[in-house]
This record gives C-alpha cells, sequence and structure tokens, in this order.
C-alpha cells in the first residue's frame, strides 16, 4: 500500500486559497514512466513503482489515505498583461509529504477539469508530458532547482489540441506550487489579510531564518528574488530557455517550474525563441534575467501591503547585482577560470560574439574546451569554428589568460567538466523520445533519456550518441504552448 507520510500544510489554509477536488482518473490506464530516484525522496521503494495501487494512483483512480486532492488558485501577469484568476485548471495538489528533504508536494498533472479549467478540458497530451518528465529530472541533473518527475500514466483517451493525441498525466513533486501569482490573486482582489496568512505560511513552512529576521516579510521578498536571480543566472549559463515567463509559473521558492515550450539551446543564439507563440519573444533568452527582474517587480506590488515601499525598492535593486556576479562566476567556471582577472569579462564576452556569429553549438564547444591545452592546435574545438582566423585569435587571448591561473591543465579540465555538461536535453532528443512513445508505444527511450540525464557531466562513453548536435530534421522543431 501507498502509506505516505502526508502534511498536508497548504489545506489547513482554508478555502479561500483551494478548491477541494477529486482526480478525474483515466479509464484504462497505462504506466509509460516511473522514477525510482524521486520514488526514495518521498520514501517509496522502486518494486511500489511496479503495482497496480501506484498506477490507480498517478491515473487519478485512487485517493490513499491521507491525500486531499486540491486545485490551488491563483493569478497572474500572462505576457505582460494581468489575468485576475488563473488556478489549477488542470492539475491538482494530491497532498504533501513529511521526508527527510522537507515537506514535498505531490502535484498531479492532467487530472481533469476544476473551476479554473476557463474553457479547457483539464487534460495533458503524452508530448508535453514526457518533455516535462524529462525536463525535471534533467534540470536537476545539472544542479538548477525544479520541480522533481515520479511518473507518467497514458492512457487511450483521446484530447484535443491542434491534433487528436493520446492524454497523461504527470505526477510531479516540488517544495511548494505557491507561485508569484498567487500573492498577486489576493492583492489585487484587496485581500491584504490573505496575502499575509500566505506569506505567514511560507514563512514559517519553508523560511524559518526568515521568521527570525527583523523584517520577515522582507526577508521572505529578498528570498524570493534573490532565488530567481540565482536560477535565471543558472538558466543562462547552461543555455535553458524557459519559454513562458509568466508570473503564474514563478515559483515563490525560485524553483523552476510549469515546463511548457522550454527548449536548450543549440547553436548559440541570443535570441532564440523557444516558444512558437511567442510571436515578440518577449521570453527570448537573452531577455530572461530582465524578464525575472519585471516579475520580480510584479511580486513586489502583491506584497506592498506588507512590506514598505522603500525596502521592496531595495531588495529589488539586489537582483541585477546578485544575477550578474553569479552569471560571471558561472562563466569563469566554465573558462576553467578560477581567479578573477580584469580582462574576464571581456574574454568572456567575445566568445560569446565569436559562438554567436559561426551559430556554433553553445554546448559542444564548451565541453570541447574542457580539453583545451595551452599551445596546441586544439584542433577538435578549431574545427567547430567557421571562421578559424577569430578563433585563433580568441585562443591566443585564452591561452595568455591560462598562463595566470595556478592548477594544472589536467586540475582545469576536471573542473570544467565539472560544470560544461556533455549531456543536455536537447529538443530533438525528447522528440526521438515521443515519436516512440506516440508511433509505438514504445516508451523505453524516455528512461534511457532520463538515466543519461541524471549524470550530465560524466563521459557515459556507451550513450556518446546522445551527446551530438541535432541532425537536421531537429534543429527547428516548432514547440508551440498548446500542451
Ligand atoms: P500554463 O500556460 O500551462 O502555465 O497554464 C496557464 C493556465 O491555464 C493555468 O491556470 C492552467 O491551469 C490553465 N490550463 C492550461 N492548460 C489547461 C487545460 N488543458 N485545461 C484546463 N486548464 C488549463
Ligand atoms: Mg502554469
Amino acid at each position: 500500500m501507498l502509506n505516505l507520510p502526508y502534511d498536508n500544510r497548504f489545506l489547513a489554509l482554508g478555502e479561500d486559497f483551494f478548491t477541494a477536488q477529486r482526480p478525474a482518473g483515466f479509464a484504462d490506464p497505462h504506466l509509460i514512466a516511473a522514477n525510482p530516484d524521486t520514488a526514495r525522496l518521498i520514501g517509496l521503494e522502486p518494486a511500489q513503482l511496479d503495482t497496480p495501487e501506484f498506477l490507480a494512483w498517478v491515473s487519478g483512480n485512487t485517493t490513499p489515505a491521507g491525500s486531499a486532492p486540491l486545485a490551488m488558485v491563483y493569478s497572474g501577469h500572462q505576457f505582460g498583461g494581468y489575468t485576475p484568476q488563473l488556478g489549477d485548471g488542470r492539475g491538482l495538489l494530491l497532498g504533501q509529504v513529511r521526508t527527510e528533504a522537507g515537506l514535498i508536494d505531490l502535484h498531479l498533472k492532467g487530472a481533469g477539469k476544476t473551476p479554473y479549467s476557463r474553457f479547457a478540458d483539464g487534460r495533458a497530451v503524452l508530448r508535453s508530458t514526457i518533455r516535462e518528465y524529462l525536463a525535471g529530472e534533467a534540470l536537476h541533473g545539472l544542479g538548477i532547482a525544479t520541480t522533481r518527475s515520479l511518473a507518467i500514466a497514458g492512457s487511450d483517451e483521446p484530447v484535443i489540441r491542434e491534433q487528436v493525441e493520446p492524454g497523461a498525466m504527470l505526477l510531479r513533486l516540488a517544495r511548494t506550487h505557491i507561485r508569484f501569482g498567487s500573492f498577486e490573486y489576493f492583492h489585487y482582489r484587496q485581500r491584504p489579510e490573505l496575502v499575509q496568512v500566505l506569506a505567514d505560511h511560507v514563512i514559517e513552512t519553508y523560511l524559518p531564518a526568515a521568521a527570525r529576521e527583523r523584517e520577515p516579510y522582507t526577508a521572505l521578498f529578498r528570498h524570493a528574488v534573490q532565488a530567481t536571480a540565482r536560477l535565471i543566472a543558472q538558466w543562462q549559463a547552461v543555455g535553458f530557455c524557459h519559454g513562458v515567463m509568466n508570473t503564474d509559473n514563478m515559483s515563490i521558492l525560485g524553483e523552476t517550474l510549469d515546463y511548457g515550450p522550454y527548449g536548450f539551446l543549440d547553436a548559440y543564439d541570443p535570441g532564440h525563441i523557444c516558444n512558437h507563440s511567442d510571436y515578440e519573444g518577449r521570453y527570448a533568452y537573452h531577455r530572461q534575467p530582465a524578464v525575472g527582474l519585471w516579475n520580480c517587480n510584479a511580486l513586489a506590488h502583491a506584497l506592498s501591503s506588507l512590506i514598505p515601499a522603500a525596502a521592496l525598492r531595495e531588495v529589488l535593486l539586489e537582483y541585477e547585482p546578485l544575477l550578474l556576479a553569479e552569471l560571471r562566476r558561472q562563466q569563469r567556471a566554465k573558462l576553467g577560470l578560477a581567479s578573477s582577472l580584469p580582462g574576464d569579462d571581456a574574454l568572456i564576452d567575445d566568445l560569446l560574439a565569436l559562438l554567436a556569429a559561426g551559430a556554433i553549438d553553445y554546448t559542444l564547444f564548451f565541453r570541447r574546451l574542457c580539453d583545451f591545452r595551452p599551445g596546441a592546435d586544439n584542433q577538435p574545438l578549431r574545427d567547430l569554428c567557421p571562421d578559424r582566423a577569430a578563433f585563433d585569435a580568441w585562443a591566443r587571448r585564452y591561452d595568455q589568460r591560462l598562463a595566470a591561473e595556478a592548477g594544472s591543465d589536467a586540475e582545469r579540465s576536471a573542473a570544467m567538466r565539472a560544470v560544461n555538461p556533455k549531456y543536455l536535453l536537447r529538443n530533438y532528443l525528447a522528440e526521438i523520445a515521443i515519436r516512440q512513445a506516440e508511433d509505438e508505444g514504445d516508451y523505453g527511450e524516455i528512461e534511457r533519456l532520463r538515466q543519461v540525464l541524471a549524470s550530465p557531466f560524466d563521459e557515459q562513453p556507451q550513450f556518446a550518441r546522445y551527446a551530438e548536435p541535432p541532425p537536421d530534421w531537429g534543429r527547428k522543431l516548432a514547440i508551440s504552448c498548446s500542451s
């Protein structure tokens, strides 16, 4: 039996914050994926993933003792405009469990209609469910804060999008599903007392250190702003584009949340727009840091009944320097620079300009850079660059800069391999797994990819083919918002 140690703290906040809602289970479900790593996190043995009880649970067909499913209410700024009423339109918080790692939310996505579904069907398609399942585990493997993935349940139930597609459900884990938009909802409904209840809940449950500060609400806001800045610095360093950075998709604890039309850069293109429906490029790769600040500003408004304007402004001013310092630190690490010297920023920026000009694969370049040897011709790296003269000029500067580093070449290479991933969840890799699942009912590739991406910095020679940049068909896959 799935006896989990439920501790439903959010439920205790009362019905201003959610609507109780049972999942609408799939009639004839089957298990598509289940992740032993996250199962262990919540105290499940891998063997339990193969049981009928587990499938019934992740397909919305049973509500185990202690679980109290609910749809959370929130609102948010979507593409810059305020939408007063959003909420879990197809996901349900099944409950929260107490673990060694703290409280963990269990959230079932695709579990049917709720009062917040508006005109939509409450379902999720297999394609988007596989993408989210893999992304959560991929970012975690890269050391980036994120929701995690436990399982996918599939069904023959058709779901209508641009085409008719198979439906699926994803059971995901998170520290919290409270979003910037959760605060906005109560603020713009003129319920400051409920903003306060929610803030108290977040502080008490997740930020005990903030509770001991002189201004706990300011400490909460500072935590959100700093966690967001750090998170986005990591996204930028690894080349991750979220795609839909609306405030309803921003976790108050700074975890990557709600994967839709996300993408990782293949060729380095600062203006890359991964969301096919983002016509203006609001959430383009190079705009993510600025959008993060815009979103923190929206959060500041939502908390303005609790925190004086001067304190909000002071904290907002910390965002940009923190993000830049974090990003520069990570970029220096990608170049193997343990120290920081005056010319480093230019060296980094000129390399990025070189990558952009040559449309060079970002991940592959940095992985090969790990083997750079001063004085050598560094042919494998050079071969990636259409403009050999520009590469040679940059390599001479890099070579000179490395002379100022203390460690050996081997030490530098090892340190660089720990920050420059070999494996990345490139769109085409997810697409192969999706096609095999949709066309052949073969789910093996999902599990293989999950395993490869769990250790993205390791060589894993048996999986070397997964480190290849995209074939022609995989370069420009259109990923829309529809999911
Ligand atoms: P998203 O763009 O996925 O973050 O979703 C934005 C809002 O639309 C959220 O309130 C979702 O719950 C809701 N939503 C998205 N897809 C569906 C769907 N198929 N059925 C019901 N609500 C949905
Ligand atoms: Mg969302």
